[in-house]
């Protein structure tokens, strides 16, 4: 008989390539769900569960899980997952490729604690998987209630949580603590001044009055990225855009119903210009419905000799690996690896924030 696969893995790995794929949330949650039922569960009990037919009887597993996992424990690659694997395709180009594989880190990134959908513990074992060297948890400020986002309270507990999770991480990887604080209307940020400067990277983001007028847009932004704290520009337009990248399919998870926005405007040109002398990186972010800035802005900025993040923005595991949309979008506008922070290691990267002007 072959040797039994693991099967939690295996539905993990299936929810993460749907997750990737931009599937519907309900497909994916249905094996994360499974996933955790089964977590606990000694293989003994499984093997037993998977022969008589009592795993969904379990709340969390259904007929499509429970024959996954017989898959697995049968020693097979489960159907689903084979399916998934054959039909993923990878169309990057050598650029987009190289700078890819540049990247050693993600600096945007939600857990459960304001909107994504998983645990930190669970957005971090992924970007293990994918071979990042650390992660930005970079969850919700205050003022982003519908986004649950965290108090200065809850993200002081926040921080003791996350130094507990890095203890029992793999040597060679560790989450790095952040937060993507609201630029507030009139420009200053939405968390405590002794919080920020402990935090080691701090991504700002326009979520309200996206519709100022532009000279009130202008002189907002200004004034956030001549803020020391502030490191990254999250999605500088805030635009939303219906259009998919190649290979994304699927009716699409929350926030992603073929909602559009118009970009905000500002005066790009003084922006940037601003973020090149306080040294604030100017963020790519991957998310297929953003695709922000768009790729006539990243050009500007690069001009302006801005440093870029190449972020996913991601608020499940999956997504985590939507860093190749962002890579293809910065390759099409000649952006340099040496021009993205998240090229660099964490320590050079916490040194930037620490140092910066
Ligand atoms: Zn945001
Ligand atoms: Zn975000």
């Amino acid at each position: 008989m072959a040797r039994a696969r693991d099967p939690i893995a295996d539905l993990r790995r299936i929810a993460f390539l749907l997750e990737r794929a931009n599937e519907a949330t309900y497909r994916v949650r249905a094996f994360r769900s499974a996933a955790k039922a089964l977590a606990g569960m000694s293989a003994a009990e499984l093997t037993e569960r998977a022969g008589n037919g009592t795993l969904t009887e379990l709340a969390g597993v259904g007929d499509v899980t429970a024959r996954c996992v017989a898959e697995s424990l049968a020693g097979e690659e489960p159907v689903y997952l084979r399916r998934l694997v054959a039909t993923e395709g990878s169309d990057l180009d050598a650029e987009a490729t190289a700078l890819r594989a540049a990247l050693r880190g993600d600096c945007h990134t939600h857990s459960d604690w304001s909107d994504g959908g998983s645990p930190i513990e669970e957005m971090a074992l992924a970007a293990v998987e994918l071979g990042h060297e650390y992660l930005v948890l970079t969850d919700h400020s205050p003022r982003l209630t519908v986004a649950r986002g965290l108090t200065a309270e809850r993200l002081r507990r926040q921080l003791d949580h996350v130094a507990q999770v890095n203890a029992a991480l793999p040597e060679g990887f560790r989450i790095l603590t952040g937060i993507e604080v609201d630029i507030l209307a009139d420009g200053s940020l939405d968390q405590d001044d002794d919080l920020l400067a402990r935090l080691d990277v701090v991504v700002g983001s326009v979520h309200s009055g996206l519709k100022d007028e532009r000279s009130k847009m202008t002189r907002r932004m200004l004034k956030a990225v001549a803020n020391p704290h502030l490191d990254i520009l999250g999605h500088v337009t805030g635009r939303m855009v219906s259009s998919r990248p190649a290979g994304v399919t699927g009716p699409g998870d929350r926030g992603h119903r073929a909602r559009t926005r118009a970009e905000s405007d500002f005066d790009a040109d003084a922006v940037f210009a601003a973020c090149a002398e306080h040294d604030t990186a100017v963020e790519i972010n991957s998310r297929p419905e953003r695709q922000d800035p768009p790729k006539r802005l990243i050009r500007r900025a690069l001009e302006a000799g801005c440093r870029f993040a190449i972020n996913t923005d991601a608020h499940a595991p999956g997504q985590l690996d939507w860093q190749r949309f962002g890579c293809e979008r910065a390759a099409l506008c000649g952006v340099p690896a040496d021009r993205v922070v998240n090229t660099w290691s964490a320590e050079q990267l916490v040194a930037w924030t620490h140092d910066r002007p």
